[in-house]
């Protein structure tokens, strides 16, 4: 049996049998695996504290032939994000990892992703404010994927969508310039310009720079619905974690 080594970040694990988990883990350079954590669910298991979701480690792993489940030996733990976060930010911890879950297919390497995934463990360490951090994550995932609408310019009416604000046009996902949407009698959510300025300064730095841009909790709001909007539609469902966030607020 092969083993393996790999920088990885859990994403969540579920029962097997009486005494073990599944574990779903993003690995670095060899995409999404699946495998068995033996006895994780024992009192004194090795595996103790290391399997909590967004957990960044090293994880060694056998891959079995013609078996999609390796078994997992060890993961050594390099940033454990409950050690540090706190109240709203380990609410959010979940929803980073079923959104990552979601993207990312089995098996198919995405370093880029991995990288966003574990940049965003940091900032949290670093106490990045969490609201910020989760727009910033869920703008790179729509763009890693190519799909994150445009929002300088309304693709109707080529209006300045900074400027004024903007409305999402759920079903073509785009954002369209305020104008257009009431036009159309849409009844789409509104994002403001403190909204859309927040973006455009944001997305290019790293996550755990955040605290030095500024975004009003009513922006990010209209901001995490929108893209909570966008991403249901892309991936034509809804988020489990979601609705668990909505409530914790
Ligand atoms: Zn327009």
């Amino acid at each position: 049996m092969p083993l393996y080594t790999a920088e990885a970040l859990i994403l969540r694990t579920y029962k097997l049998g009486e005494a073990d988990r599944i574990v779903v883990f993003l690995t670095r350079d060899r995409g999404k695996r699946r495998g068995v954590a033996k006895g994780a669910r024992r009192v004194r298991s090795r595996f103790l504290g290391t399997l909590e979701c967004m957990t960044l480690g090293r994880v060694r792993y056998f891959e079995r032939e013609h078996r999609d489940l390796v078994r997992i030996d060890e993961v050594e733990v390099t940033r454990s994000p409950f050690a540090v976060a706190a109240g709203e930010a380990l609410g959010y911890l979940g929803y980073f990892a079923e959104l990552i879950d979601e993207w990312a297919p089995e098996a198919d390497p995405n370093e880029k992703l991995f990288r966003l995934g574990a940049s965003v463990v940091e900032a949290l360490a670093g106490e990045a404010p969490v609201d910020r951090v989760a727009r910033y994550f869920e703008y790179w995932l729509l763009r890693l994927q190519g799909v994150y609408p445009s929002f300088s310019t309304c693709p109707w009416c080529a209006g300045d969508l900074l400027e004024h604000g903007a409305m999402v046009a759920e079903r073509e996902r785009v954002f369209v310039c305020r104008r257009c949407g009431r036009s159309a009698a849409m009844t789409g959510l509104a994002v403001s310009p403190e909204a859309l300025t927040f973006l455009r300064s944001a997305r290019g730095r790293q996550p755990h720079r955040l605290g030095a841009v500024p975004l009003s909790s009513r922006a990010s709001e209209e901001l995490g619905a929108a893209h909570l909007a966008l991403i249901a539609a892309h991936l034509e469902k809804n988020l489990k974690s979601a609705r668990v966030l909505r409530d914790l607020r």
